[in-house]
């Protein structure tokens, strides 16, 4: 029941209790109480000369109706306060009783403390308050899961070029490593890697935060996808990758953001080249799709398992750790993609057959 019709319910019941109560009195109580006063009045009634006292009796009557009436009506209001003191305390129990426990969960909260739920059994806007507390307890819980998840996997991130650096400095200060070019350009290697995660983190922190600021405006699709094939054809042709291009006619404009789709057809891209091996094809087709434009890169590449292509997304995933990492993927480049992507109202997604055979990776942009 809700709360206004119980609160309604309780009104209704103080009001019958005093109808009851009033009904009662003046059936059993104001008769009894006026057939007593009666009586006595008879009995003086005989001593008295009619028609001489009759004005005095006559006042005698009124006096004993009001006395009837009113003792019947303390009896009334007297039960009427008692049941709504007994009745609003019960609804005032009922109203309190979990206010009193979100206050105290609220405070567990505070504390940091996000496991405890409530439950309450009734079916009113206070079990719906319950509900959505409830709910903002689990959100803050993964919150605070994901964050803890967070610190651990850059302090990861961290440790294995951190370890490289330190191991080389000492291979050199112990004499075991030579003091040559080739040692200090892995020392750089390693420090480079450092950076380009600290980057990557930067960027990860700015768009997780929706601190990125877009500049959307109409623009040719050709506007996106003609500066990335033309930087990156040459690291195609080295590893001898076939990338080809596949351009709808008549394309509309889009709504976007022309350095950051560049940004997201460049992560794209990069990851095709990466995960293909030589001798394989990359294709970067653009079409019309109702209100939005699609821009898919499909690769003959390493593909991805069932299991794996649901993470894609997540900050740090990939699927061969140590071969990403080695290549210097931090498994973030992904993520800031799809913050983009949804930022400018777009979607992304990725499909692939499986290990082995070829994934596609494509991403909206709406039309204006
Ligand atoms: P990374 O910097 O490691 O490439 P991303 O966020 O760009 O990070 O990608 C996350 C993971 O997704 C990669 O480590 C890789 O395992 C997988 N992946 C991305 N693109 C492809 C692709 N075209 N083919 C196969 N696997 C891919």
């Amino acid at each position: 029941m809700n709360l206004s019709r119980k609160l309604f319910l309780s009104y209704l019941v103080v009001v019958l209790i005093g109808l009851a109560v009033l009904s009662a009195a003046t059936a059993f109580v104001a008769p009894a109480n006026f057939t007593d006063l009666m009586h006595h009045m008879r009995g003086r009634g005989a001593d008295l000369m009619m028609g001489e006292h009759m004005t005095e009796l006559d006042a005698e009557f009124d006096a004993a109706f009001r006395q009837s009436v009113n003792s019947a009506l303390i009896l009334a209001g007297i039960t009427a306060i008692l049941s709504a003191v007994g009745v609003s305390w019960f609804v005032s129990q009922q109203i309190t009783r979990p206010i009193r426990s979100l206050v105290a969960l609220s405070q567990q909260i505070a504390g940091g403390s996000y496991q405890q739920r409530l439950k309450l059994d009734t079916r009113d806007e206070f079990a719906e308050l319950v509900e959505s507390f409830n709910r903002m307890a689990e959100s803050l819980a993964s919150t605070e899961a994901m964050r803890v998840q967070l610190i651990g996997d850059v302090s990861h991130e961290l440790k294995t070029p951190l370890a490289g650096i330190k191991g080389y400095m000492e291979g050199l200060q112990d004499g075991v490593l030579p003091a040559t070019p080739e040692t200090f350009e892995l020392i750089h290697r390693e420090a480079d890697r450092l950076q380009r995660l600290v980057q990557d983190l930067q960027e990860l922190s700015r768009t997780e935060a929706g601190r990125i600021a877009l500049d959307i405006r109409p623009l040719r699709p050709e506007a996106i996808v003609n500066p990335v094939v033309e930087r990156m054809q040459p690291q195609f042709a080295d590893k001898s990758i076939r990338l080809t291009v596949n351009l709808s006619p008549d394309l509309p404009e889009v709504s976007a953001d022309c350095d950051r789709s560049i940004q997201i057809l460049t992560n794209l891209l990069g990851n095709a080249l990466q995960y293909t091996p030589s001798g394989g094809r990359v294709e970067l087709s653009v079409r019309r799709d109702h209100h939005n434009i699609c821009l898919a890169v499909e690769d003959t590449g390493i593909g991805l398992s069932p299991e794996a292509l649901p993470h894609v997304f997540q900050r740090f995933y990939r699927v061969d750790k140590s071969r990403s990492r080695g290549s210097g993927g931090t498994g973030i480049g992904l993520t800031v993609a799809k913050h983009l992507v949804e930022a400018q109202g777009g979607q992304i997604g990725a499909e692939s057959s499986g290990l082995g055979k070829g994934s596609r990776f494509w991403f909206t942009l709406p039309t204006p």
